[in-house]
């Protein structure tokens, strides 16, 4: 079985563990390697995909800078270290991606944010307005009020929980180890990476024992608890060795990791984000030809468009209406306003000639389109 290919992402959510990056004998931040991580999260971006960080680091740098000794902190000191941590550890990011022109906007959340109705519909529009705004969210647990019966208190579980919460389509776990191994890679010369997990059932948990370092609080554990959360929510997930530097581009190039895959196929779930998760920017009225060929599980073309409102850019969500007004269903268009206006009603050839032979010859391709109830004519293809 195949995995699907970053390129074919959405959103993507990337937790970065604290033993990447905090190198805690100087007890700094790895500047470069966070520079290399932040080069490849822009390129993601310039390619037109919402990136969500979820860092954490607050702990272990704010025992870095406060000179704290080696060994586990009281709940107390924990907290107060990630005060200190935290507020250096946004401040890098802030810098890091400020250099790509991207602005980073910080979220701190708690376990309540994420499962009581209300706060969780206000983290998740937050977090949707700043992706409509190009920024990158960085997003971190509020540990200096989170206290030990009330906290995610490890950031893979956090993660996943914020990628299902934002429809992300896929969660990349960047860790210090390169995926899951059938058994633990250290003390056994024999272990095998799996390269692709179709479920999480018995036999996978079994193989995540229970390592913790000192830095991060996740082991192979919650990192399998993460998976469970966002596969079962349409989310794919992967783990990566984040050792490396450029990891996001690296996993792009087909290299190795453990692909977690959610038995929504990613066309599926990018569907289900394109239904639930995007402010319309427009209207498209089509005909009845173009209405019957939607339902039959075919593209729209520019042929079928009858009148174009709104004003969007290409790749913007848009609702597509019948003759009548009726809703159609709703996709992502692929020309901005101005062209789908000099396009419409023409033939493919036509359009092609009047924009140039390089444009693509659908408004709405397929794969982007998700039609409202539509008559078993999509194949998930
Ligand atoms: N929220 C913790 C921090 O930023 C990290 C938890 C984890 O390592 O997963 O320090």
């Amino acid at each position: 079985m195949s995995h699907p290919k970053l390129k074919d992402f959405r959103r993507i959510v990337v937790k970065v563990g604290s033993s990447l990056l905090i190198d805690s004998a100087a007890g700094q931040v790895k500047e470069n390697w966070l520079k290399a991580l932040a080069a490849d999260i822009a390129a993601l971006h310039q390619d037109g995909k919402d990136v969500l960080v979820v860092s954490s680091g607050s702990i272990a740098l704010g025992r870095s800078r406060l000179k704290l000794p080696a060994g586990t902190l009281k709940l107390e000191e924990s907290q107060a270290a990630a005060a200190v941590g935290q507020i250096a550890l946004a401040r890098i990011w802030s810098e890091v991606l400020g250099t790509h022109g991207i602005g980073a906007g910080q979220i701190l959340v708690t376990l309540q944010d994420t499962e009581e109705r209300r706060r969780y519909l206000n983290a998740r529009s937050t977090i949707t307005k700043l992706l409509e705004w190009r920024a990158v969210p960085v997003i971190n647990e509020n540990d200096t009020v989170a206290t030990n019966e009330i906290r995610y208190g490890d950031n893979d579980r956090l993660a996943a929980r914020v990628a299902t919460m934002t429809s992300s389509d896929l969660l990349i776990l960047l860790s210090d180890i390169d995926g899951l191994y059938d058994a633990p890679p250290g003390a056994n010369p024999n272990a095998k990476m799996i390269p692709i997990v179709e479920a999480v059932t018995a036999d996978i948990e079994a193989m995540a024992g229970a390592a913790e370092s000192e830095l991060s609080r996740g082991g192979m554990r919650t990192k399998i608890e993460a998976a469970k959360i966002a596969t079962s929510a349409g989310t794919h997930m992967l783990i990566a060795s984040g050792k490396i530097e450029h990891p996001l581009r690296a996993i792009a190039e087909g290299g190795k990791c453990t692909w977690f895959l959610t038995p929504a196929n990613p066309i599926t779930a990018r569907k289900r984000w394109i239904a639930g998760s995007l402010e319309p920017k427009g209207t498209l009225v089509i005909d009845a030809g173009a209405v019957n060929a939607l339902y039959a599980g075919r593209s729209l073309l520019p042929a079928g468009v009858i009148r174009v409102d709104g004003v969007f850019a290409r790749g913007d969500a848009v609702i597509v209406r019948g003759p009548d007004g009726h809703e159609i269903g709703r996709g992502l268009v692929a020309y901005d306003t101005e062209n789908a206006e000099k396009i419409k009603g023409r033939s493919s050839s036509d359009a092609a000639q009047i924009l140039g032979v390089s444009a693509r010859t659908e408004m709405i391709h397929r794969d982007d389109l998700v039609v409202a109830g539509a008559r078993g004519g999509d194949t998930g293809k």
